[in-house]
This record gives structure tokens, C-alpha cells and sequence, in this order.
């Protein structure tokens, strides 16, 4: 088995991404079992941030490494929160709180387009000049009311049209087939074949 460290210590992607990296034989080993600290996330865009992680963990490690970036962006907001999405509202994390802080901003807007961005980036070692980047997008629009109670964050909001429903409202496996984080997960494993 070949080895990768995971640059997250999110118990969710660790599984994730364990059970897409296995049939590739690789075996996924989160950053804190090997002692690597949290990288700083300083950069105002996904892809910066996702290579930051990425370096920081093949450096601390030695291992290949794979780290993801992700957050909403709302079109009336300039693509705000962005990076920020986990803390839009602030210390501590609260979803509650970002939620609301969103539909605040939201409240007299009429332009409701939202999109899930998913980045991720494997770096062969600390020094690789060409780390494999894949990214992937998820469309829908804002509502004032929550339905479901799947998925996390900002689900509850999330419309999808083209499903009738909320993505707290979509099968997990039905979001996996379709959100950002999937197709990023699809298109890195595609690379991933020929390295
Ligand atoms: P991270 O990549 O785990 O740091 O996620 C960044 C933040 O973006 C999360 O804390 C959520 O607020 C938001 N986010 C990213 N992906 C999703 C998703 O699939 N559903 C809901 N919120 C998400």
C-alpha cells in the first residue's frame, strides 16, 4: 500500500476519502496521527489555502499529501463568504449563527444564486512543482425557510430546482453523486490512475 497523509483531521473526510482512496491502494492516514500541526488557512482563495495545507503536511510528514478547501459563495456577495464560510458569523463555528448572518445579507436581495466550491490538491512530496488540483461546483439558490435535516452548514438553505428539494433534503448518496465535494473527488481519482 502506498501511503498519503490526509491534510484534515475531520473524521467525515478521513472516511470519505479512505474508502474512494482504497481501491487505489492507497491508505489515507490523518495528519495528526503522525504528528503534523494544523497548517495557518491565511489566503483568500480556496486553491491557496488547499495547497498551503497540502505543503505544510508533505513537508511535516514526508508523505504524499492531500488536502481540500471548500465553502459557499453567494453571487450577491461577491463570492462572500468564501473561505470563510465556517466562521462567517465568527468565533465559535456555529452554523446557526452563519446561517442567519446569511439570510441577514440576503434579506432585501433579490439575486439568490449560491454555488458550493470544492477544491483539492495532492502534492507528490513538499518540492512537487506540478500538484495535481481538482475542483468541482455545486448550483443552487438561497431560501428564507430551512428544510431537511441531512448534510451540514448551509444545507438546509441550499435549493436545488432541479431536485425540488433542499440539499439537507438530498439521499447522502444523492449528494455525493452531485455536490462539489463529489465531482472534485471523482475528477482527483481520475489523476490519481496514471501517477
Ligand atoms: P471545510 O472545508 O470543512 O473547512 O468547510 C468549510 C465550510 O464551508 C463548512 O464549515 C461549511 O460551512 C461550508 N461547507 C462546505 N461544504 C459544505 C456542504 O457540503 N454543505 C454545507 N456546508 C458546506
Amino acid at each position: 500500500m502506498k501511503k498519503l497523509v490526509l491534510a484534515s483531521n475531520n473524521q467525515g473526510k478521513l472516511r470519505e476519502f479512505q474508502a474512494l482512496l482504497l481501491p487505489l491502494g492507497w491508505d489515507v492516514i490523518p495528519q495528526a496521527e503522525l504528528g503534523v500541526t494544523e497548517a495557518e488557512e491565511p489566503h483568500a482563495t480556496f486553491i491557496e489555502n488547499a495547497l498551503a495545507k497540502a505543503r505544510h503536511a508533505a513537508l511535516q510528514s514526508g508523505l504524499p499529501a492531500l488536502a481540500d478547501d471548500s465553502g459557499i459563495c453567494l453571487a450577491a456577495l461577491e463570492g462572500a463568504p468564501g473561505v470563510h464560510s465556517a466562521r462567517f458569523a465568527g468565533e465559535p463555528k456555529s452554523d446557526a449563527r452563519n446561517n442567519a448572518l446569511m439570510l441577514e445579507k440576503l434579506a432585501s436581495v433579490a439575486d439568490r444564486r449560491a454555488r458550493y466550491v470544492c477544491v483539492l490538491v495532492f502534492m507528490r512530496s513538499a518540492q512537487d512543482p506540478q500538484p495535481l488540483i481538482a475542483e468541482g461546483e455545486w448550483h443552487g439558490e438561497i431560501i428564507n425557510t430551512p428544510r431537511g435535516d441531512g448534510g451540514f452548514g448551509y444545507d438546509p438553505y441550499f435549493w436545488l430546482p432541479q431536485f425540488g428539494m433542499t440539499a439537507a433534503e438530498l439521499p447522502a448518496a444523492d449528494k455525493n453523486a452531485v455536490s462539489h465535494r463529489g465531482l472534485a473527488c471523482a475528477s482527483l481519482i481520475e489523476r490519481l490512475r496514471v501517477i
